[in-house]
């Protein structure tokens, strides 16, 4: 089965994903993780996208759509299924993402959006800061206050706007992002259904 989960920077898509994977097994792809790693590892790809993701800008459409068509073809993901979660993130990644699944003749069977209000991601935001450096991690370069408002922004302008491209569809699901972290796992659960 493959999944998208779609939301704002801090709705807890990252989260759940993680908790999905555990369960079902599918393989959480995001999109931040793999470029965090490619600028830790220094590669081309991370060279390009340091500056833009400290910005709290969109990476080029080209970059991420290059990333994401590489690995959903890889074994581990056509096998267990994968679970997309900061991608797509523009209409045209949307777009693109349909192309490459109806070219290999696959299908993307839930599209999940996690409603949230805006100021419940500040906070959100603001304690995953401060428990990362509690835990003695390294803060992301992106997770302070005015680069989130950035990011809201870019969500409100390039990304929301893939919410009425899936609805048109037929194919948007919703959750309620500001229950509790068991209870979206719940709803998650609930509209998944059995795997
Ligand atoms: P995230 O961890 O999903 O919040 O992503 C962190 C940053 O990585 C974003 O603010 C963007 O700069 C970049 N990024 C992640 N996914 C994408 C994507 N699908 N398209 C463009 N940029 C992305």
């Amino acid at each position: 089965m493959n999944l998208i989960l779609l939301g704002p920077p801090g709705c807890g898509k990252g989260t759940q994903a993680k908790r999905l994977q555990d369960k079902y097994g599918f393989v959480q792809l995001s999109t931040g993780d793999m470029l965090r790693a490619a600028v830790a590892a220094g590669t081309e790809i991370g060279r390009k996208a340091k500056a833009v993701m400290d910005a709290g800008k969109l990476v080029s459409d080209e970059i991420v759509i290059g990333i994401i068509s590489d690995r959903v073809d890889e074994s581990d993901v056509v096998d267990n299924g994968f679970i997309l979660d900061g991608f797509p993130r523009t209409v045209e990644q949307a777009a693109a993402l349909d192309a490459v699944m109806a070219e290999k003749g696959r299908t993307i069977d839930h599209i999940i959006e996690m409603k949230v209000d805006e100021q419940a991601l500040f906070d959100r935001i603001d304690t995953r800061a401060r428990e990362t450096a509690a835990a003695g991690q390294e803060i992301r370069a992106d997770d302070n206050p005015e680069t989130l408002k950035k990011r809201i922004l870019v969500y409100r302008e390039q990304t929301a706007p893939i919410l009425p491209y899936y609805e048109a569809q037929g194919r948007l699901e919703s959750v309620d992002g500001m229950a509790s972290i068991d209870e979206v796992t719940k709803q998650l659960e609930t509209l998944i259904g059995d795997v």
